[in-house]
């Protein structure tokens, strides 16, 4: 085994100024990037921190107890992310997702999904909200969420193997208390339920058929994730992306699968539905996903914006820079200016890092320093 090297780095880098153009961009609903992809999607990081050090995220080498972690007052304070959202909605995004660090952690969080569900997108709809967790305070947190606005929900959960995922979320926190914040989800009517499994090769790849088993049938929507290069402080390594073909051919081995149509464009997951005994889908034995980030670039139609907790805009998961919208938001910009800006640095976005990755350099921390999940949000 090679040794890997995981470098101490501060997940934060020089903001970029935000650009004022000339000629105004007003908000249309109708935006448009260098590559013609529209804006859609707008995933919301509201907290830095987290009570769980999964070792492809933020592990304890790194984010350990001195770890210097967004003071308070640089945070995006709830009126400010609600405002950014609006504008955001203007220019024709539809599907809000709030993230982290762990969202829940973020004290009083469903008053911010309350103001968001009041906002109305371009068609006079409410938005769809939903939020990322690891699950750990979701069954305290469910039905107040659903009261709130919250639509869907999404849970991390990497194995039912309690000594496995014991040892990937790395703070010893037991399987059941996360099937207990699914259950919860589930009783509030926080539906349809996704569960999301970061499948590791020789760590966790065991799971994939017992957790396929445990949710098939129940309405859960699993999906595994192939192990993604973010950040530069994980310790990544091509050899542990257990490739998703891979993943559908051992389900396939088992349970029945056929391919299902993708429900919107710019989907990150492919669907698969469990099929009855003459090959086609059974609505009742549900589908699984898988998302191919590393072996199946999704770039072509990426119609999502990421707002960190300190309020840069990144146009990339993988972007090593985000724009201040905080100091724009802080210093007086009326709602019309910030949106002429928004429009302006989403027209000229290029970002594909996914399709580029084969063509960069190979190992993380030799190439761009780019931003850590737990920052930015997944
Ligand atoms: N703490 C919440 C959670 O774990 O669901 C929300 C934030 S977390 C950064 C969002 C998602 O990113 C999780 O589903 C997590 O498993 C995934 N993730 C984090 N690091 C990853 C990596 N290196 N590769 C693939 N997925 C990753
Ligand atoms: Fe925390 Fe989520 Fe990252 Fe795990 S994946 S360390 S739960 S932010
Ligand atoms: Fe979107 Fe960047 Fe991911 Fe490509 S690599 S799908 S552009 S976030």
């Amino acid at each position: 085994m090679s040794e890997r090297v995981i470098p101490l780095v501060d997940q934060r880098s020089a903001a970029l100024a935000v650009p004022l153009p000339t000629t105004p961009v007003p908000a249309t609903g109708l935006l448009a990037d260098t590559l013609g992809r529209p804006l859609r999607d707008l995933r919301i990081s509201v907290t830095d921190r987290c009570n769980f050090r999964c070792n492809y995220c933020m592990p304890k080498e790194v984010f350990g107890k001195d770890y210097p972690y967004l003071p308070h007052a640089d945070l995006l304070r709830f009126e400010e992310i609600t405002r950014l959202a609006a504008i955001f909605l203007r220019h024709g995004v539809r599907k809000i997702r709030l993230t982290g660090g762990e969202p829940l952690l973020r004290r009083n969080i469903e008053g911010l999904v309350a103001q968001l569900a009041a906002l109305r997108t371009t068609d006079g709809q409410p938005p769809e909200i939903t939020l990322t967790t690891n699950g750990s305070l979701l069954a305290r947190k469910a039905p107040a969420l659903r009261q709130a606005g919250l639509q869907r929900v999404t849970v991390s959960l990497d194995g039912l193997d309690d000594a496995v995922f014991r040892r990937m979320n790395d703070v010893d926190f037991p399987v059941a208390e996360v099937l207990a914040g699914i259950a919860a989800a589930r009783a509030a009517g926080l539906a349809p339920v996704k569960v999301n499994m970061v499948v590791k090769r020789g760590t966790n790849e065991h799971e994939i058929l017992p957790m396929a088993r445990h949710f098939r049938g129940t309405g859960v929507i699993l999906r595994f994730i192939e192990f993604m290069d973010v950040g530069a402080t994980n310790g990544w390594r091509m050899d542990e992306v257990l490739p998703s073909r891979e993943v559908i051919a051992r389900l396939r081995a088992e349970l029945p699968l056929v391919p299902l149509e993708p429900t919107a464009p710019g989907e990150t997951a492919q669907r698969w539905g469990y099929a009855d005994a003459q090959g086609r889908h059974d609505p009742a034995l549900g589908e699984v996903g898988v998302i191919s980030s590393v072996t199946q670039a999704f770039c072509g139609d990426c119609n999502r914006a990421r707002l960190s907790t300190e309020g840069r805009l990144y146009l990339c998961l993988f972007a090593d820079k985000g724009y201040d919208l905080r100091s724009l938001l802080r210093s007086g910009a009326s709602d019309d200016a910030i949106a002429s800006a928004l429009g302006a640095i989403w027209q000229g976005r290029s970002d594909r890092y996914s399709e580029l990755r084969s063509s960069l350099p190979a190992e993380p921390g030799t190439g761009k320093r780019r931003i850590e999940m737990s920052y930015i949000g997944g």
